[in-house]
């Protein structure tokens, strides 16, 4: 039986990158440690923000939330936590059930917005109506959503529940298509515009997502078990998962030291990203018009921005 590097007692799990193993209370230490130094090294948070975790149900942004929320007062900053309900059947509900249970395991006021009570429809026949993809459709609205959220509720920025696994293979996916750009932008902080973009921070940016699972088991968090329907797992993202997955085992921490050239390479690139406002919604677009007023256009007739922040700064005022 594997002994705990720091005091010998049982261990719960081997980091093998850091050639170490630990029992359940070094673990619980180490990845808030992780989490800490990643938010004071990359300069995500300072000393009087107030930061937004958007909670989807899963393991990963429990982790985050929790974790976050135990170092707080260490670096001086406030927590405070949405969900977004995506309509999505019987996932949405387990999501929404699993929620409700970790506001009380935490302590934690998480307030539920829901997708449907705002637009009248779910993601899926949002998707349906425009006909485009779901996840195309998911992504654009809880970005909306979350970016529109956070402004009216005036944090400083939104903390996402993205880990080493999620963002590597993503960044060199893009890499090996030819989108550099793309995958600079995978650094740990998105720097915001005052008044219609929040900024966004990756506290998570130097953790393994099995370091989160087994931090949310240790800790009791509880996370949904099954994945949303349209979850899709081919393309060349997933055989690059599984390449660098494979190659992690036999050079351990290599995708840690990956993300790492990202976040340096990061900053000479961020800079000469643009957006303008929506004419529409005042919201951060591209175009004249944002993604989600043309979206909401296509599938319900009207563009439904203006509405969305008015629902959303009522939630935020009360
Ligand atoms: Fe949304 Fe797609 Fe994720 Fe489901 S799998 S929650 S539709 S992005
Ligand atoms: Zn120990
Ligand atoms: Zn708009």
């Amino acid at each position: 039986m594997a002994r705990c590097s720091k005091c010998g007692r049982k261990a719960v799990i081997r980091i093998h990158y850091a050639r170490m193993n630990l029992c359940a209370e070094h673990f619980i230490e180490y990845f808030e440690g992780r989490v800490k130094s990643a938010v004071i090294k990359y300069g995500m948070l300072k000393h009087g923000d107030s930061v937004l975790v958007a909670v989807s149900g899963g393991k990963d942004s429990a982790a985050l939330l929790a974790s976050l929320t135990s170092v707080s007062k260490e670096l001086g900053i406030k927590v405070k936590a949405v969900h977004l309900n995506l309509g999505i059947g019987s996932y949405s509900a387990e999501c929404l059930k699993v929620i409700k249970e970790l506001s009380k395991v935490l302590g934690i006021n998480v307030e539920v917005v829901g997708v449907k009570d705002v637009l009248g429809v779910g993601i899926a026949e949002l998707a349906r109506r425009s006909g485009r993809p779901e996840c195309a459709v998911c992504g654009l609205v809880k970005r909306y959503f979350i970016n529109a959220y956070a402004l009216t509720s005036r944090v400083n920025a939104v903390a996402t529940g993205h880990h080493i696994d999620d963002l590597a293979p993503y960044a060199l996916k893009n890499i090996l298509l030819g989108n550099i750009g793309s995958a600079a932008k995978l650094g740990p902080v998105a720097e915001g515009v005052e008044d219609y973009l929040v900024r966004r921070v990756r506290p998570l940016y130097e953790v393994y997502e099995r370091e989160c699972l087994v931090y949310a088991l240790i800790k009791g968090l509880p996370f949904v078990r099954n994945a949303c329907p349209y979850t899709y797992v081919k393309g060349i993202e997933s055989e690059v998962r599984l390449f660098m997955d494979s190659v992690d085992v036999k050079h351990p921490g290599i995708k840690l030291r990956f993300m790492r050239s990202i976040a340096k390479e990061y900053a000479r690139w961020v800079s000469s990203e643009g957006y303008g406002r929506c004419r529409v919604c005042g919201m951060p677009s591209r175009g004249e018009v944002c993604g989600f007023c043309r979206l909401t256009r296509k599938a319900l007739g009207v563009e439904a921005g203006p509405s969305v922040i008015k629902y959303l700064s009522r939630i935020a005022g009360s």
